[in-house]
C-alpha cells in the first residue's frame, strides 16, 4: 500500500474533549451508579494496578480473594503500596465460598475486600452479593475486579454497594483491551492516597484533581483517538442491543454450553451457579490432558486451555461478547466431540447439540 494513503487507524481524527464525560456516563449506566467512573488510559490491569496503588496507606489491611492470576497480582499490588494485604487463595480454578470469606475476616480486621467477580481463566462466578453483604457487616472497603462480569452478568453497583469497581471494554461488552474504567465511591475516596510529586497515571487521585475537577473535558495526558473512538462504538454497540439482552445473550450461550458438555463428558466443572457466564470449563475424560484434547480437535477451533493454576486440566468454551451466541457454542460443542472421537473415545455430537439447543 503507498504511504500516502489515508488509514482510518494512524490518521484517526481527535477524539473531541467534550466526548469523554459521556464514556464515563455509559459506564455508569451499565454498571448502574451514581459514583464517579475515571477512564484509564490502558488496558484494564492498568486500572486494577491504580486502583490498588491508589490504597496504599501504612498500617492498612486487605483481605484479597484469589481465585486467578489477577487476584494473586491485585495482592502483590497492594503490598507493593504498603497495605499488609493477606490473600485468601481458593483451590486451583475454583471459586471461594461466603463461608471460606467470613471465616477469614473473622481472624482480622481488614480495612479493604477485594474480589474477581467472574474468571474467563477457569469459567467461574464468585458469591459477589454475599460477599458484599459481608463486607458490610465487617466495614470493609470493597473492590470488584469485574473486568470480565461487565455486561455478561448481572451487576448493579447501587445493590450492592461496591466501592472500586473496575471494569473493561474487551471482555462481554465486545470492545479493544486499550482502555478501562473505575468507578469510585464517596467511601473509597477518603481513603485513596493522594497525588504524589509528579502525575502518574495510576494515581486516582490526580484522576480526580486534573479530570472531574476540571470539569472533565479533555484527559489528562494524550489519550490515544483510536481507543476512544473504540471504547465509544463499543459502549454505543452495548447500549443499543441493552445491557439486558447482553446480559441474556451471554447467559443463554453460558446454559447451552454447559448443557452441551455435560452430556459430552459427564460432568460439571463447578454447579451451574458457580459457573461464569463468559466461558465454561469442561474437564477431559479421565487419563486424557487438556493439550492431548485440543492436538486432536480439528483444524481451526476455537478451543482453549484454561489459564493460571489448574487451568492445564481444562478446557474452555469462550461464549464472550460477540460469541455469547449459539451457533459459536454449538460449533464448540462438534470441535470437542469431534476431539475426543479422534482421541478413540465415545462422544455423541448429535446428543450434545440437543442438549445445548433445548438448555433453557
Ligand atoms: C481480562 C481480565 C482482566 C484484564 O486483563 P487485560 O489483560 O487487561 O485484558 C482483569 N481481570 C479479569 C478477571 C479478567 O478476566
Amino acid at each position: 500500500m503507498s504511504p500516502f494513503v489515508w488509514s482510518p487507524a494512524p490518521d484517526a481524527p481527535p477524539f473531541p474533549a467534550s466526548g469523554y464525560a459521556a464514556l464515563a456516563d455509559s459506564f455508569a449506566r451499565i454498571l448502574n451508579t451514581k459514583n464517579d467512573v475515571l477512564l484509564i488510559q490502558g488496558e484494564a490491569v492498568a486500572a486494577l494496578e491504580a486502583a490498588a496503588v491508589s490504597l496504599g496507606a501504612p498500617g492498612r489491611r486487605a483481605l484479597n480473594l484469589v481465585t486467578s492470576l489477577y487476584g494473586r497480582w491485585f495482592g502483590a499490588w497492594l503490598r507493593r503500596a504498603g497495605v499488609e494485604a493477606v490473600d485468601l487463595v481458593a483451590e486451583p480454578g475454583k471459586p471461594l465460598a461466603a463461608e471460606q470469606v467470613e471465616a477469614a475476616l473473622k481472624r482480622g480486621r481488614f480495612d479493604i475486600l477485594a474480589v474477581v467477580h467472574a474468571e474467563s481463566a477457569s469459567g467461574i462466578l464468585n458469591p459477589l452479593e454475599a460477599v458484599a453483604a459481608l463486607a458490610k457487616a465487617h466495614g470493609a472497603l470493597l473492590v470488584v475486579d469485574a473486568v470480565a462480569s461487565v455486561g455478561g452478568h448481572e451487576l448493579d453497583l447501587t445493590a450492592l454497594g461496591a466501592d472500586l469497581v473496575v471494569v473493561g471494554p474487551q471482555k462481554a461488552l465486545g470492545g479493544q483491551a486499550g482502555a478501562s474504567a473505575v468507578a469510585v465511591s464517596p467511601a473509597a475516596w477518603t481513603k485513596i492516597a493522594p497525588s504524589g510529586e509528579a502525575p502518574s497515571i495510576l494515581s486516582l487521585a490526580d484522576q480526580r484533581a486534573l479530570w472531574l475537577e476540571q470539569g472533565r473535558g479533555a484527559l489528562p495526558g494524550t489519550p490515544s483517538a483510536l481507543e476512544f473512538h473504540a471504547l465509544a462504538q463499543s459502549l454505543a454497540r452495548v447500549e443499543a442491543e441493552g445491557l439486558a439482552a447482553l446480559q441474556e445473550r451471554h447467559r443463554r450461550a453460558a446454559a447451552a454450553a454447559r448443557a452441551g458438555v455435560l452430556a459430552l463428558t459427564g460432568r460439571a466443572w463447578v454447579p451451574p451457579a458457580q459457573a461464569s457466564n463468559l466461558v465454561t470449563a469442561a474437564r477431559p475424560p479421565e487419563g486424557i490432558s487438556a493439550a492431548a484434547l485440543l492436538a486432536a480437535a480439528p483444524q481451526g477451533h476455537a478451543l482453549t486451555a484454561g489459564v493460571g493454576p489448574g487451568g492445564e486440566r481444562l478446557i474452555r468454551l469462550n461464549h464472550t461478547g460477540p460469541r455469547a451466541r449459539l451457533e459459536t457454542v454449538l460449533g464448540d460443542l462438534a470441535a470437542f466431540a469431534s476431539a475426543l472421537r479422534a482421541l478413540g473415545l465415545p462422544a455423541d455430537a448429535g446428543a450434545a447439540l440437543a442438549a445445548a439447543l433445548e438448555a433453557p
